[in-house]
């Protein structure tokens, strides 16, 4: 299991969870719920593409991977950091939290989001009948973040506003770029959706995509070297250069 500078990625079919292993044991983020059949037969009829052991991992969604993950690694949880409410993110969090029985944690601006007091708009790819199948379980969050804010001593929440209202990245040890949805990495199974290294935020995920550009070069005000984004294949390397980039690309644009 790879472990970039102290920060492990759990895959989870097309969107990962990280754990940091650092002063304290975080889970970021908590993949997908288990997806309905008819969810299922529907993305595959639409030729999405799920990888292999890709729709057996969506019927049982992602909590196995986890427990697994950390059974294997003897490693326990503190608490779970999301990076914001959407339901490949937050699917399994009302479970784990009870599971592990941690606190969790959550921009402000997503807060009502998660605790099921504010629904997201529905999707507009998945067609009607579906959208029930979406709604996400609520869960209390019990600590409210903030933008810039150190969460413990290795651990800083960077407020992205756009791709939702509350979306953050966090950063750690000023090394690692823990990016959620605010940027995509290089997308193997379903190119379209990330057909470079890094990639803006797709449009149609975002609450709003203009916002979800213009705040990206605040992430520049930062030290990085890794990106780990939740979809995609992370960038080892000089990643704060090559979001330079990609932020300069898309305002000649
Ligand atoms: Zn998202
Ligand atoms: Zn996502």
């Amino acid at each position: 299991m790879q472990s970039f500078h102290g920060v492990y990625e759990i895959e989870a079919g097309n969107s990962k969870i990280f754990y940091i292993d650092g002063s304290e044991k975080i889970l970021v983020d908590t993949g997908l719920k288990p997806l309905h059949t008819d969810v299922i037969n529907y993305l595959q009829q639409n030729g999405y593409n799920f990888g292999e052991g890709g729709i057996e991992l969506l019927k049982k969604g992602a909590r196995s991977k986890i427990i697994s993950f950390l059974k294997k690694n003897r490693f326990k949880v503190d608490s779970i950091i999301c990076t914001h409410c959407h339901g490949d993110h937050v699917g399994n969090l009302a479970v784990l939290k009870e599971e592990f029985k941690v606190s969790v944690a959550a921009h402000s601006a997503d807060i009502p989001f998660i605790e099921g007091i504010e629904k997201i708009k529905d999707p507009s790819f998945v067609p009607p009948e579906l959208i029930k199948h979406f709604d996400i379980d609520p869960c209390k969050v019990d600590i409210s973040l903030k933008d810039d804010e150190f969460f413990n001593e290795d651990v800083r929440i960077i407020h992205i506003e756009g791709h939702t209202k509350g979306s953050i990245c966090l950063l750690y040890r000023d090394k690692v770029l823990i990016a959620g949805d605010t940027i995509l990495g290089k997308n193997l199974l379903n190119p379209k959706m990330g057909p470079e290294d890094l990639n803006l935020p797709s449009e149609w995920s975002c609450m709003d995509y203009k916002k979800a550009i213009e705040n990206l070069p605040k992430l520049l005000n930062y030290s990085f070297d890794t990106i780990l984004p939740s979809h995609g294949v992370v960038i080892k390397k000089d990643g704060k250069r090559r979001l330079e980039q990609l932020i300069q690309k898309s305002i000649q644009k």
